[in-house]
């Protein structure tokens, strides 16, 4: 991926993420969370993910547990890195309501996504 494509893609998701905190930080159920973490750790599209990104994500992360007041680590999620397919930090895209992801999913998403992937999974 390019330098430029790399801010672009760190960008879109500052402003999704400030978006969706800024609309109520609401997140999926704890069990919901904990299955989607289950599959991206089988998923040869979780990779490696930069410590910046790692770092902004535990701000984001405690940002959600003060707005749900809860704890929002799942189990092994030590093991989630970056979804190689959209660049999303697993440990945060995993909290995500399925309606602020798969709506804005394109054809050519679907296409390259595996099929037991959970953003592919109606609302
Ligand atoms: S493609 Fe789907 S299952 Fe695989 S790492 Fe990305 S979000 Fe997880």
């Amino acid at each position: 991926m390019s330098v430029m494509n790399s801010i672009k893609q760190l960008w879109g998701g500052a402003v999704e993420i400030f978006e969706w905190l800024r609309a109520g930080g609401n997140v999926v159920t704890f069990k919901e969370a904990q299955w989607r973490t289950n599959v991206c750790n089988t998923c040869s599209k979780n990779v490696e993910v930069g410590k910046l990104k790692l770092f902004i994500a535990w701000f984001v992360r405690k940002s959600l547990e003060l707005k749900n007041r809860t704890n929002l680590r799942t189990r092994d999620a030590g093991s989630l890195g970056q979804c190689q397919d959209c660049g999303c930090v697993l440990r945060i895209l995993v909290l995500e309501p399925q309606d602020r992801i798969e709506p804005f999913l394109t054809d050519g998403d679907r296409g390259r996504l595996p099929s037991f992937c959970w953003k592919l999974k109606k609302p």
